[in-house]
């Protein structure tokens, strides 16, 4: 892992590889960038593809690594609670998290990528190749065959080490599957719900039409339409629906008569601002939500699966962008402990890598899973809103004392996704059990609910 003498190949240019080729850069080895779509920076990006995307402490934490923090945050909207929509159309806000100081970000996903891209760039020891899909990689040789999408021309490059950044449906993963003797295991699975981006455009002078600063959401049960603003005034909706069953699905929703029926009945105050709705369900496409588990993530210290090549997740939490930059920070890590024996094999470091990551990555997917729930259905539910309430009330109260599972996980990055996972269930059960036995109510003082709610997790832990 020397960085004078290691050359690195990074097979994908989106979010988690960019970033990883600046950081590496700036840890001094020599980087290849190699991307299958064009630059994104100088053609305009296809619709459909998550145009924006909560961003989140986790994802703060390796942009200060990486000294662009100020740089991302001036691309930021603060969004500091989930606007709730209910069905007669009354708004509340629930906001994130008990203390004023700890919100999310929405951020474009292309200004992102094109800022990472940049700064990687500018570094003289980073060159970036694009049009070059991979179709092969030769693992024992740190070699990848490319095709260039204009020319069709096929081409090798090679390197001291491979990491394979290709997002959900990497290609060197599944170079990897084909490798016998490595075990390789992979599953993916796939909801019966899809998404499709639609949008809110800005008001004539260019303000936003609904409350800037929150992610809003109209819950419906089975399907439910998030937003998150933009930069430019608009927002961007996502419509998450069942494919097949209900009354409405993906495959009924085939006039814009029927689209307009729908959203005439679930979501009113929403279609009031949609004047292209029709225009943007029909030309955007359907996207499909799916989790990707797979170890190992190495080939005998040849090669790295990183973000969502390794662990793709549904995007319930907001987390699988923050969760693919945090790779990059605990990479980081390991390289600071080794920094002074440059002859520690990748081998050893990828082996602690994965020891260290793994567990966290099936944990945040686990967590992206019961969210879709949550938002979907009880964030409507009363229960589901006096336990926030509370929850808020003990964040600002006692913020050293209490953290609700959303705040370990989104707000309190040195916490691993797989601890935050185990309080943060034994907390929700624990506090839906009081408030069904109205254990919460009554004349208690805050700080002996609290007591109660600690005393009753620990119950709920030690059966764990
Ligand atoms: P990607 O961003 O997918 O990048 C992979 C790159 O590899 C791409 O540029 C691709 O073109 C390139 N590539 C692919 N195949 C090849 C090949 N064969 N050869 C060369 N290059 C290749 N995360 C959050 O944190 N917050 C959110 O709010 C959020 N919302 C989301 C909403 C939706 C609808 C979806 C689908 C995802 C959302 N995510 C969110 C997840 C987030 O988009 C991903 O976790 C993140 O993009 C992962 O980054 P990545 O670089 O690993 O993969």
């Amino acid at each position: 892992m020397n960085p004078e003498k290691n050359q690195i190949l990074i097979i994908g240019a989106g979010l988690c590889g960019s970033l990883l080729a600046l950081r590496l850069a700036q840890r001094g080895y020599s980087i290849i960038l190699i991307e299958k779509r064009p630059d994104l920076r100088k053609t305009t990006l296809a619709a459909g593809r998550s145009i924006n995307l909560a961003f989140s402490d986790r994802g703060i934490k390796a942009m200060k690594r990486a000294g662009i923090d100020e740089k991302v945050e001036k691309l930021c909207i603060p969004m500091n609670g989930r606007m709730i929509h209910d069905k007669e159309s009354n708004t509340f806000l629930s906001p994130y998290s008990g203390k004023k100081d700890e919100y999310i970000n929405s951020i474009s996903r292309s200004g992102l990528n094109a800022l990472l891209l940049d700064e990687a760039e500018n570094m003289p020891n980073v060159s970036i190749e694009f049009n070059q899909n991979c179709l092969s990689v030769d693992f024992e040789n740190a070699t990848a065959i490319f095709e260039d999408f204009n020319t069709k021309n096929k081409s090798a490059f090679q390197g001291d080490v491979i990491f394979g950044t290709d997002g959900a449906g990497s290609a060197v993963r599944q170079n990897m599957e084909q490798i016998k003797e490595s075990a390789f295991q992979v599953s993916q699975e796939f909801l019966n719900h899809g998404y499709k981006e639609l949008s809110i455009p800005a008001a004539k002078n260019g303000t936003h039409q609904i409350y800037k600063n929150a992610l809003h959401i109209w819950p419906r049960g089975e399907n439910m339409v998030i937003a998150l603003p933009n930069m430019d005034g608009s927002f961007t909706v996502t419509l998450f629906l069942s494919f097949h069953s209900g009354e409405y699905n993906f495959d009924n929703l085939k006039t814009p008569e029927k689209v307009r029926e729908y959203f005439e009945k679930f979501y009113p105050d929403a279609l009031k601002e949609m004047p292209t709705l029709a225009e943007d369900f029909f030309n955007n496409p359907t996207g499909e939500l799916g989790t990707v588990k797979c170890f190992p993530w190495q080939i005998n210290g040849k090669s790295l699966l990183m973000g969502d090549a390794a662990h793709a997740i549904v995007p319930f939490y907001g987390q699988g962008m923050n969760a693919s930059f945090e790779d990059i920070t605990v990479l980081d890590d390991i390289l600071n402990k080794y920094k002074n024996d440059p002859k520690t094999p990748w081998e050893k470091i990828f082996s602690e890598y994965e020891n260290i990551r793994k567990k966290d990555a099936d944990a945040i997917a686990d967590l992206a899973l019961d969210n879709f729930h949550e938002m979907k259905e009880a964030t409507a539910d009363p229960v589901f809103q006096q336990k926030r309430k509370l929850e808020t009330a003990f964040e600002q109260e006692f913020p050293d004392e209490y953290s609700s599972k959303y705040r370990l996980v989104t707000f309190q990055e040195e916490i691993p996704y797989s601890e935050a996972k185990k309080k943060g269930r034994a907390q929700d059960v624990a506090m839906l059990k009081l408030i069904a036995e109205r254990k919460l109510s009554g004349n208690l003082s805050l700080k002996e609910k609290l007591e109660m709610v600690k005393k009753e997790t620990e119950l709920k832990l030690n059966e764990q």
